[in-house]
Formats: structure tokens, C-alpha cells, sequence
């Protein structure tokens, strides 16, 4: 066994960079395929995107006989099934899309033993028709494993409940020996034991990763006469996809037509459309025939466009877990993406009607509930990642440095006691019988036909509140029920009641703080020279690997990923070795696309006047020598002196020593960065140089968050400078 574990490391690192292209796994990954390959039973719980489909696409690639794969929506299937044999993968699906003559040949072929990965669905498997059939194949070539996706589906307390998942149990009595994995990204505890009963695992190891989707920005903005604007300059600036959910059928529609009338493409989808409708616009949105859509929530199941750059909610989500799985639309490829959720007290008011709308008291306590947590969401001051985070019962820092805006841009809590004491007393005067608005219209004066009935003009309160807007007053009433400060009543007329804690405002006993929201800012980062090349030269590939899907009839992603792209126009590639080199090139797309992407890029190094390796070797700083200071320098370090050891022992600044190292690496001297800047931390710094540029060191900083030193990224800089120099 020992043995095995000794090489296993390396085998399955190649097998992964063979047939996939990565570089590495994702935490979680290499121990789930471990366990496969030994046979396990598994629970797999990541969240969407989280990369699930690896645990069993790997071990059916390295085990013998066929995975089957028990999948409940076509489309899923359809896709992943897609996303292998463009990977040279023997992969099928079987399901009622097919003619029967299909799925003739397909199980022929299975029978034959080439293919790895099957795809039903569980319906099918269940049958009476198919289970000979299966029989069959566990006799002849055997079956790997089974793996059951979308496990969630078997429980009742879930939101997907399907009867056939119950049945899959008796894939377990059929057959006993062969493992059985369950996946979901269902985050509650209830469902995960329901799973494990329900399959009934065999002391399944269990795998519960973070819901924390680091690569995501999360936003909120308020929602004003410029939102259109903002959202349209997104849509220009990122040319990547993406999606914006609005409320109603009809928003939908206004909004993807005014966006084609600015010269977005844009198209709509909603429920109201027939089914053929919806297929060709989602098929346009994912093959990047259109670049944005515009949807209802009916959007989404089953979507799985990895390279989604910006989700945005143009209405308000009905609750937070909803949004957190159609935010989590974005970024499924690990690459920067942002969430953007603009939020007006309007359309709080619009949900609130629809909740008045259903009949059962339980389900309006519930959804206002709900509300009330989207509304701590999008008002908090906090850090949005931790209220997502929290809503999952996952723990967080509560600091996630620049991944939202509330961390980047922390808004100034201002003191607004005296505000609040105005506010609520004025409350108490109208007798507690009125709502927001009525009370900001005495505290300012105003002398409309309500104020005047009431006589609320001859109140101490009347006009006290000139000195504040009525946003201004707005905020602050906002704040105060998002504190519990003050109550609103939920009998539709949010009657503005006063509480206990209010009483202690009135009575000095307490304080009260307000965020004060900055204007909104801009969230693209700024160009630098280089990075406005290697940018052009992404775009130029994007518009390549766009002809090479439309030949081959499938989705541009599926061709190579967003990542992929922007590391070939950063490091530019001059040959098929090089070209292997990149992260998400294995070897069936090497051979596939190699030579024409190879002619591509050498064909723009040449049009911009880039040196390539044959034209003109570059003679760059990575040749010429080191001074005699710095290699001094570098001796200290190769002993393995830290940067302060080495600054005392040679009496320099320690800033100084840093700069010796920084152009020893663009120098291609051997420093062991490794040494200097933990390796996760490298990683960090690269991302951020891949998105902000080298330019400066500020924006790189800002970008990172403090937790990062000047340092540190001056010599991750260096290493990037050096392997930019490197064609
Ligand atoms: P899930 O099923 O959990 O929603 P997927 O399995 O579809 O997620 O994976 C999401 C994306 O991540 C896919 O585009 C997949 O190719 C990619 N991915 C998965 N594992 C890795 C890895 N180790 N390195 C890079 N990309 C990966
Ligand atoms: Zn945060």
C-alpha cells in the first residue's frame, strides 16, 4: 500500500494534466479521487462550480469497466458529456432525446467497453428495460463505480425532490461491490444525512467544502436613474459574459431591448417564452453568439457556462440563498468575476406586496423572514461575504480584504445619535400610527394635505429635520430597523413602532451609528501598457476560439477556458512545447488546436512589433549580469539569511536587500522565492498582476488587500517581469 502512495502522487498529477490540462487539484479533489480509486463509498458537498464532476470523471478514466453517472437533467448531461469527448474522452449519455436506433448503437458501443463515463438518467437506470442491460455490462467489463449527481434530489427536505432518486437503493442491493459517491452542493446538514441514508453509503468518507467562492467580487450599489448607465458601462468595459436577473417578464424585455439599442447584444429569457425560444437564447449566451442575458430567475438550472464575468441582479433576490446560488453563476472557471445586486427601497416595497399576495400566514412569515435577511445583505455594512457565509452556518474572518465592497471601500460610520433621537421622537408624537415617510415629511416641514389633517404641523417635532434630505433621513431610518432599533409593523402599512431599544435612544442610554454610503466606484482596474497588449491578444484569441467552436458545434469554453486564453496571450507561447505548458492544455487539445493557435500568436508578436524567440532574441535584463553587490547579496540568501539577516549582516537597508533580490530574480538569478513569499501568497500576487498590471505597485496593493506587504509583491513582480521578458 505504501508503495502505491508513493507514486500515486505523480501518477494522478499526469493522468489530470493528460487528460484535462490542469496543473493541480482543487482542495478536496486529489483526496475524493484517492478514495475512489480505493473503492469508497463518498459524499461529495462543494458548492456549483466547486469542481465535483473531477472526483468521478478521473477515477473512471483510471479504474476499469464504466462509471455511470446518474444525472437529473438533460441539459447537465448533454453538457458535461460535451465537455469529455472535446477532451478526447470516451463519454454517453443515454435519454429519451435519443431515436431508438441512437441508443442502439450508443449501447453497443458501451458494451464494447469504449466508452468510460455514462450518463442517465435515473429514471432510466431504474427500469426494467435497462437493468439487464446493466447486468450485463457488470458481468462483461464490469462497472467502476456509481456516481450520483445531484444527490440532494433523494431527500424531501431539499428543493429538488425526486421520487426516482429514492429508488436508486437498489443499485446498492444489485450490486453490492461496486462504490457509490453521492455529490451535491446542498450546504444543510439534514439533507447531507438524508443522502447517506437514502444511497445507503457504506461508511462513506464525507466531504464538505467551503462555500466561500473566493474569486468572486461581491457589490451592491443603490438602485437610481444612473443604474442603467453603470450597467451599461459594464457591459462595454468587460466584453465577457454576463447575466442580470430582473424581477417581472416585462423588465426583462425592456431591458434586453434597451441594451441592443445601445449596441450590446443582448438577448431575453423568461418563462413567458416558448420552449424553443429559450433553448436558442441560451444556446446563443453560452456559444458567445450574444454577450449578455437578461432573465428571470427561470434562468439558470442547469446552466453550466463556466465563464461567466458578471452576475447581476438588477431587482432584488427573493431570498439569500437564492442568491447566493444565481451570484454563484459567475466565476464557475476560478477566474476573477464579479456580483452585483442593485438595491432600492422601491423594490423592497414591490416584494413585500407580492409576499402580502399568498394566502397562508406560515409562508408570508417565512418570506418576509427571508426578506428581512436579503435586506441585512444588501443594507449591511459588514462584510457581505460573511453574511453569505453565515447564512450556511459557515464561520468567516468577517474581513475578506478586497473580495467585497464593504472590506475594500469600508463606508464611515458616522454618529447620528441626536438624528435618531429627532427621528424616533417624532415617532412618538404621531403616536406611533404612521410609517417612514410620514415622519420624514414632519421632520422636514413639509405642509402637505396628511401633515396639515393631522395637525402634525403644531407638533414639537414639525421641521426640526431641515438640516437632513429626505434620502438622508431614509438611510437613517433604514438603519435603524436593520439594528432592531426601531420595528415596522408587517400588516402592509410598516407602521413605525418603538421598542425597547428605542426607548434607550430617546432616554440617552445608547448610541447610534450609521454607514454612510460613498458614491459608487469604478470597478475596472487600470491599463497598463503591457496588459493593454496582452489584452488585445486575449480578445484576438477569444474571436479565434469562437471560429474553432462554431466549426466544431460546441461552446467556446468548451474549447479552452477564460484562464487558459489569458495565460497564452500573457506568456505568448512560440511553440507546441511551450504551448504544452499552459495550464488547460492537455494533450487532445494540443494536437486539435496547437498549430493554429501557435501561428496565431506569433502572427500578432510579429504585427505589434513583439520580439519572438526566432525573429530576434531578446536581449533583456534576464542577461545581463548581477553587480557585484547584489550577488553578495545573493550568497547571504542562498545560505538561507532572511532579508533582515541579510540587511544586519551587510549593513544595508532591509528595502535595499529586498531591491537586490527583486532584480536578481528579473535577472534570473536563483533565488528561492519560496523562501521570501509562501507560496499561496505568490499565487495571490500573480492573480492580482494578472488583472491590475505591473505597472505600479498602489493599485497592486489596493487590489490585494493590507494583509500584503510592498515586498513581497515587489518580488512576485520580479519573477512576473522576468517571465514576461522571457519571448
Ligand atoms: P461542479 O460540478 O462542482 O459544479 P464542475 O465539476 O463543473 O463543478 O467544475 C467547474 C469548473 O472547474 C469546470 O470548468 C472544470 O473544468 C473546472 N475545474 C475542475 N477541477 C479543476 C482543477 N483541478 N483545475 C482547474 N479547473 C478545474
Ligand atoms: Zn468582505
Amino acid at each position: 500500500m505504501s508503495s502505491v502512495q508513493a507514486t500515486q502522487p505523480k501518477r494522478l498529477e499526469k493522468a489530470l494534466k493528460h487528460y484535462f490540462g490542469y496543473d493541480s487539484f482543487r482542495p478536496g479533489q486529489r483526496e475524493m479521487i484517492e478514495a475512489a480509486l480505493q473503492n469508497r463509498d463518498l459524499l461529495i458537498v462543494m458548492p456549483t462550480g466547486g469542481g465535483k464532476s473531477l472526483c468521478f470523471q478521473l477515477p473512471a478514466l483510471l479504474k476499469k469497466g464504466l462509471m455511470v453517472v446518474v444525472s437529473p437533467l438533460i441539459a447537465l448531461m448533454q453538457d458535461q458529456v460535451e465537455a469529455l469527448c472535446n477532451n478526447g474522452i470516451g463519454a454517453t449519455f443515454l435519454n429519451s432525446t435519443l431515436s431508438r436506433q441512437e441508443i442502439r448503437n450508443r449501447e453497443i458501443a458501451i458494451a464494447k467497453g469504449e466508452v468510460k463515463l455514462l450518463y442517465v438518467a435515473p429514471e432510466r437506470l431504474i427500469g426494467d428495460k435497462f437493468l439487464p442491460f446493466l447486468d450485463l455490462l457488470h458481468y462483461q467489463i464490469g462497472i467502476s463505480g456509481f456516481a450520483i449527481d445531484e444527490a440532494h434530489c433523494v431527500s424531501d427536505w431539499g428543493h429538488d425532490f425526486r421520487p426516482e432518486y429514492r429508488q436508486l437503493q437498489l443499485l446498492r442491493q444489485r450490486y453490492p461491490n461496486v462504490p457509490m459517491m453521492g455529490l451535491t452542493a446542498t450546504a444543510t446538514n439534514r439533507v447531507r444525512k438524508d443522502i447517506i441514508q437514502q444511497l445507503a453509503l457504506r461508511q462513506p468518507i464525507v466531504h464538505v467544502a467551503s462555500f466561500n467562492r473566493p474569486n468572486l467580487y461581491y457589490e451592491v450599489r443603490p438602485k437610481s436613474s444612473q443604474s442603467y448607465r453603470e450597467l451599461l458601462e459594464i457591459a462595454r468595459k468587460s466584453r465577457g459574459s454576463c447575466i442580470i436577473y430582473c424581477l417581472s417578464r416585462r423588465k426583462v424585455e425592456e431591458l434586453a431591448a434597451k441594451l441592443q439599442g445601445d449596441g450590446i447584444t443582448a438577448i431575453a429569457y423568461h418563462a413567458g417564452m416558448s420552449d424553443e425560444q429559450r433553448s436558442t437564447n441560451q444556446r446563443r449566451f453560452i456559444r458567445d453568439d450574444v454577450q449578455v442575458i437578461v432573465a428571470t430567475i427561470a434562468f439558470g438550472m442547469g446552466i453550466n457556462k463556466p465563464d461567466v464575468r458578471y452576475v447581476i441582479h438588477y431587482d432584488l433576490p427573493q431570498n439569500i440563498e437564492r442568491y447566493y446560488q444565481e451570484s454563484g453563476r459567475a466565476g464557475r472557471d476560478g477566474e476573477p468575476a464579479n456580483c452585483i445586486l442593485f438595491f432600492s427601497y422601491g423594490d423592497m416595497k414591490t416584494i413585500e406586496y407580492l409576499i402580502d399576495q399568498k394566502t397562508s400566514r406560515q409562508e408570508q412569515r417565512i418570506a418576509y423572514q427571508q426578506l428581512r435577511q436579503t435586506l441585512n445583505y444588501a443594507e449591511g455594512h459588514e462584510c457581505r461575504r460573511s453574511i453569505l457565509l453565515g447564512y450556511f452556518g459557515e464561520e468567516h474572518s468577517g474581513d475578506c480584504g478586497n473580495g467585497c465592497d464593504n472590506c475594500r471601500y469600508p463606508k464611515p460610520l458616522e454618529d447620528w445619535t441626536i438624528e435618531a433621537q429627532k427621528f424616533l421622537s417624532c415617532v412618538a408624537r404621531c403616536k406611533q400610527r404612521f410609517g417612514t415617510n410620514h415622519i420624514i415629511e414632519v421632520l422636514r416641514g413639509s405642509k402637505n394635505k396628511k401633515v396639515m389633517q393631522y395637525g402634525h404641523d403644531k407638533l414639537s417635532t414639525y421641521g426640526i429635520g431641515k438640516d437632513k434630505t429626505a434620502d438622508e433621513w431614509k438611510l437613517l431610518s433604514r438603519s435603524l430597523k436593520n439594528q432592531g432599533l426601531v420595528d415596522e409593523t408587517n400588516d402592509g402599512f410598516s407602521v413605525l413602532k418603538l421598542n425597547a431599544a428605542s426607548w434607550e435612544i430617546l432616554r440617552q442610554q445608547r448610541q447610534v451609528q450609521v454607514a454612510v454610503p460613498k458614491p459608487t466606484i469604478d470597478v475596472m482596474p487600470e491599463y497598463s501598457q503591457r496588459r493593454a497588449e496582452t489584452e488585445m491578444l486575449f480578445e484576438q484569441l477569444r474571436v479565434i476560439r469562437k471560429q474553432i467552436a462554431d466549426d466544431r458545434g460546441v461552446a467556446p469554453y468548451m474549447v479552452f477556458a477564460d484562464s487558459t486564453l489569458r495565460q497564452l496571450a500573457h506568456r505568448r507561447p512560440q511553440n507546441l512545447r511551450e504551448l504544452s505548458q499552459i495550464p488547460g492544455v492537455g494533450e487532445y487539445k494540443l494536437a486539435q488546436y496547437g498549430n493554429r493557435l501557435i501561428t496565431e500568436i506569433k502572427t500578432y508578436c510579429q504585427e505589434q512589433g513583439l520580439f519572438t524567440e526566432e525573429a530576434a532574441p531578446t536581449k533583456s535584463a534576464s542577461e545581463s549580469l548581477p553587480s557585484d553587490t547584489q550577488m553578495l547579496t545573493l550568497q547571504l540568501h542562498k545560505q538561507g539569511l532572511s532579508v533582515a539577516d541579510i540587511a544586519r549582516e551587510r549593513d544595508l537597508r532591509p528595502n535595499t536587500v529586498v531591491r537586490h533580490l527583486c532584480e536578481l530574480i528579473e535577472k534570473n538569478q536563483p533565488v528561492d522565492l519560496n523562501q521570501l513569499v509562501p507560496p499561496e501568497r505568490q499565487a495571490n500576487i500573480w492573480k492580482a498582476l494578472q488583472v491590475v498590471g505591473d505597472a505600479a505597485l498602489t493599485p497592486i496593493r489596493d487590489h490585494l488587500g493590507e494583509a500584503y506587504s510592498f515586498d513581497e509583491i515587489k518580488l512576485v513582480r520580479g519573477l512576473w517581469r522576468r517571465e514576461s521578458q522571457e519571448f
